[in-house]
């Protein structure tokens, strides 16, 4: 179990390896809507805000969200919101702040996840950043 890479790749934040404040190099908890296909090369499509459930996209977009919906950064507390496919860094999760990935809900994101100016954001924006990066 310890050397299971999912195991792992879940639970970092619990073991201590990286404090969010060493998170990336340089970068800390953050990506950048341009960041993306660097920091995470795998990726064979992009984050993007989850669909109405009876809407003919939800399937797909199921599909796509078990690519992102586990990625994580080094720390273990960065995730991208299944609500709006934003990145929210690591160091925004945690009491009076994001709530941690596992207990997301519709409603919970950071208040600017519902802004609808997202032109000043650096982060990662699903449903601008989905389109063009
Ligand atoms: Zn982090
Ligand atoms: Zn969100």
């Amino acid at each position: 179990m310890a050397h299971n890479h999912s195991h792992d790749h879940y639970h970092r934040q619990n073991d201590g390896e990286v404090d969010p404040k060493n998170c990336w190099p340089r970068n800390g908890c953050t990506v950048k809507r341009k960041q993306l296909s660097e920091i995470y090369p795998n990726l064979t499509v992009r984050p993007r805000p989850e669909p109405q459930s009876n809407d003919n996209d939800h399937d797909k977009w199921s599909n796509e969200y078990e690519q992102w919906g586990p990625l994580r950064c080094p720390c273990g507390n960065g995730y991208f919101c299944r609500e709006h496919g934003d990145w929210i860094p690591g160091d925004e999760v945690g009491p009076g702040k994001a709530v941690p990935a596992d207990q997301q809900r519709q409603g919970a994101c950071p208040s600017s996840h519902y802004e609808e100016d997202c032109s000043g954001r650096e982060n990662y924006v699903g449903r601008r950043d989905a389109i063009e990066i």
